[in-house]
């Protein structure tokens, strides 16, 4: 496979050129600034962070991007995915359109800070979506969201940073579980479904919270618990209430199942599968690098240093150049990644889960992963060509 293009602007700002003029900068050598056109409907997919993560990307860089696109005379519509789970509490969750939308304001994302539409792809509960058959080593179909299908141009706008389940959340991840339904989320962290205790089961005493939050209605409490497996999609959300509100311990989901990075690339395989290759653009921001993904509701200090933004038309190379420059970099000193040197893998050396009994964290190679399995289902290659589009001297205005 030939070499894939990978262009990047560095994080050095001049009064008067800022890291958004620098985006502006890429917009227009990557390519993008043609691709779009007058009418096109454009949809931004970027991820909103969890509240209490102070790492998740900057409303301003989405707000450049959105205006980037009006100036083109195009339709943006900047979107995410409902995540897993029923939340709770004033910012309890990215659950549902409702919950996410409460989130994403308080990290300062609106329609009326962002100037465009914000919306999820798989509608309110994570269930609008598309299936997209597949032949796989573990997943037969992927669930992609519905509105990538109104889309003339995508843009996959991600927060480059590690990741306590797969390593790396870079484009890859944000394909195969940012643009895909509950169901295939599920499908990748967990497959085998809800597992059902009914002897935990409060029954008659409980007031069935769980039948309320299930969007395939699929539950019935006569006397206990019983689901019709036929019709569950596995959103979690029957566990995240029994456990939350019921306090009972009657539906459990197993998180541990081996090869959820696999599921992951084969969910990214069915989504540019679903979309089309030719329409999707990649710009990962590689700023505020900490070992923890935004969905999360903390972050711990950066690894390395600010790296800058990047642009591509292939996930695995824009992922495999940030992820180089990531271990190229030295360590702020401070960092869990602060006893490596440059050159060493900082992702695998900071995974933020230790373990509960120990204490140790245990390396690991998720990222890796990823980039291996998906230039093997041919998403793209980590052999790339990386260019600095911002070299020179910036203009210096008065
Ligand atoms: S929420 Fe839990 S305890 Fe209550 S009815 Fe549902 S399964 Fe039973
Ligand atoms: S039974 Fe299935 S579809 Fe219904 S809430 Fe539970 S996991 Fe979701």
């Amino acid at each position: 496979m030939a070499k894939s293009k990978v262009m990047y602007v560095d994080r050095k700002v001049w009064p008067r050129y800022s890291m958004l003029d620098k985006l502006e900068l890429l917009w227009k050598k990557s390519g993008l600034s043609k691709a779009v056109q007058k009418n096109h409907r454009v949809i931004i997919k970027t991820h909103f962070g969890n509240y209490g993560n102070l790492m998740h990307l900057r409303p301003a860089l989405l707000r450049k991007i959105v205006d980037l696109v009006k100036s083109k005379e195009a339709l943006p519509i900047l979107a995410e995915s409902c995540g897993l789970g029923y939340g709770t509490g004033l910012y309890g969750g990215r659950s549902t359109a409702a919950e996410y939308g409460r989130m994403a304001a308080a990290n300062g994302f609106t329609m009326g800070s962002m100037g465009a539409p914000i919306i999820m792809l798989d509608g309110y509960w994570g269930t609008d979506t598309f299936d997209v058959p597949i032949k796989g080593s573990h997943l037969e179909k992927v669930a992609v969201g519905a509105a990538l299908r109104d889309a003339d141009i995508v843009i996959m706008f991600t927060h480059f940073k590690g990741h306590g389940g797969t390593g790396m959340g870079g484009a890859l991840k944000n394909l195969g579980i940012g643009c895909v339904g509950k169901y295939s989320k599920a499908m990748m962290h967990a497959p085998s479904g809800p597992q059902v205790n009914p002897e935990e089961c409060k029954g008659a005493e409980c007031s069935k919270p769980c039948i309320r939050v299930c969007p395939t209605r699929c539950i019935t409490v006569d006397p206990k618990i019983e689901i019709d497996m036929n019709r569950c999609i596995r959103c979690v959300h029957c566990a995240s209430v029994c456990r939350r509100i019921a306090k009972a311990d009657a539906i459990s989901f197993d998180w541990g199942e081996e090869g959820a990075v696999e599921r992951m690339i084969e969910n990214a395989l069915g989504v540019i599968r679903g979309v089309g290759k030719d329409r999707i653009y990649y710009i990962n921001v590689a700023l505020d690098i900490s070992e923890a993904c935004d969905c999360v509701p903390f972050a711990p200090q950066a690894l390395v240093p600010d790296i800058g933004i990047f642009a591509s038309r292939d996930p695995v190379a824009i992922d495999a150049a940030c992820l180089d420059m990531v271990n190229q970099a030295v360590p702020i000193s401070t960092s869990t990644a602060g006893e490596l040197k440059p050159g060493d893998d900082k992702f695998s050396a900071a995974c933020p889960w230790p373990d509960r009994a120990t204490g140790i964290r245990t390396p690991f190679f998720h990222h890796q992963t990823q980039l291996d399995y998906a230039e093997k289902l041919d998403l793209g290659t980590r052999s790339y060509t990386l260019k600095q589009v911002d070299e020179g001297k910036p203009p210096w205005g008065p």
